[in-house]
């Protein structure tokens, strides 16, 4: 009975991982889960108070599809302010959650035959959705000694009649790399010559380092900018992954083709998460810069902590969550009889043998690599750590 659509997807292999890490700690094991992708903070209680409020005063039915007017006029204020970027309530879609709004994108402009390009390693759900709209996902791969940022003829050279559309994530997950402006500006030469949507997953661009600077590349031209679609939400800057909000700016037709799918799929976002939404944009700032320094402190410890690891090398992230060190120098070798000849080796391993859940690079599409989420505390971290140092010392 099943399409033959649904048969080229898989389960979001990071939840799967994390379900297997929860189902040993439910056994009484003690886990250290460097595998969800999501903020260890509680959401910011003027947020949780603006739904109770929301829900108190009856505001508990359904809304506009794409969202209510104040909260897409928070959007567009805060699109101004933060990214430079200029919109109006016509270019805005509210969703649950920016998958959400990715989603709709991938409905209302990928179709069979048509080409995205994926820079990789990629955020996991870029391809399926890709697969799910009967288009193809082709990747283009990024070098950790560019800063996992696409090289500009790199881009080029995937480039054919059929590509339709460019998946930009930065800063990125999985490898905390970020765009530079420089960067971006060749990406958005080349995306306008070829008449190529780009889609800039932004929901990281609160979380960088080091001075860093996120640019939204739809502020670097107009041509680019009628080109381009940002997509952004409140899982990561808010902590409220489970509130499923997010929202997409961009070109009037693709939004209204956006709202449409909406419209038939899953109606409005909740209607009280709104009113939260409206109260994180709108309300004291202060958490999301605690949270990122308290993201930042924890960086430079895992970081650190994995580069003393013979065996293991890891970058340095710019941004977002996550450190992607590079563990294929120990590929090849055994634990006792267990041959560790790749990342879902080795992750296995790790999960059975030091109670330690991550994700392997190859689900986001580099063998070489294992992804370490870094939203969890520093004594966490800490023993994560020396777990990790012993785990690899057993290994000849
Ligand atoms: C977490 C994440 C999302 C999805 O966030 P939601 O708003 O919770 O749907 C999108 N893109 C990337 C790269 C992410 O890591």
């Amino acid at each position: 009975m099943l399409s033959e659509r649904v048969g080229k997807i898989k389960p979001s292999p990071t939840f799967a991982m994390d379900t297997k890490a929860k189902a040993m700690k439910a056994e009484g094991i003690d886990i250290v889960n460097f595998g969800v992708g999501e903020p260890d903070f509680d959401t910011p209680d003027h947020i949780k108070e603006a739904a109770i409020k929301a829900i108190r005063d009856g505001f508990t039915k359904y809304t506009a599809v794409g969202g209510i007017d104040p909260l897409k006029d928070a959007i567009i204020e805060k699109l101004k302010k933060d990214n430079g970027l200029d919109y109006t309530r016509e270019q805005i879609i509210v969703s649950c959650g920016a998958k959400h709004s990715l989603y709709n994108i991938a409905q209302a402009c990928y179709g069979p035959g048509d080409e995205v390009l994926i820079p990789s390693p990629y955020w996991v759900s870029y391809p399926d959705q890709v697969l799910l709209n009967d288009a193809v996902p082709v990747f283009v791969k990024t070098e950790e000694k560019d800063g996992f940022a696409l090289r500009p003829e790199a881009l080029e050279a995937k480039i054919t009649k059929k590509t339709k559309a460019l998946i930009l994530n930065s800063p990125s997950n999985p490898t905390g790399g970020i765009y530079d402006r420089k960067t971006l500006q060749a990406v958005a030469e080349i995306a306008v010559k070829h008449n190529i949507l780009v889609v800039a997953d932004e929901i990281y661009e609160k979380l960088v380092y080091d001075g860093h600077e996120h640019v939204s590349i739809g502020t670097l031209g107009k041509e680019i900018k009628e080109l381009s679609i940002a997509v952004n939400g409140f899982s990561k800057s808010y902590a409220m992954t489970g509130w499923r909000m997010g929202y997409a700016a961009g070109p009037k037709d693709i939004v209204k083709a956006m709202t449409n799918i909406q419209s038939q799929s899953t109606a409005s976002p909740a209607s009280m998460v709104q009113k939260a939404a409206i109260a994180a944009l709108t309300g004291p700032q202060d958490s999301v810069g605690m949270m990122r320094d308290e993201f930042d402190r924890r960086r430079k410890f895992l970081v650190q902590g994995l580069n003393s690891i013979d065996g293991i090398s890891c970058f340095t992230p710019a941004g977002a969550f996550y450190a992607f060190p590079n563990v294929s120098a120990l590929y090849g070798k055994k634990a006792g009889s267990r041959p560790i000849n790749n990342s879902r080796d080795f992750a296995l391993y790790l999960l059975e043998e030091a109670n330690i859940a991550l994700v392997h690079g190859e689900v986001f599409g580099d063998d070489n690599y294992i992804r370490i989420s870094y939203a969890t505390s520093m004594e966490t971290i800490d023993k994560a750590i020396k777990r990790l140092r012993e785990a690899v010392a057993r290994l000849a």
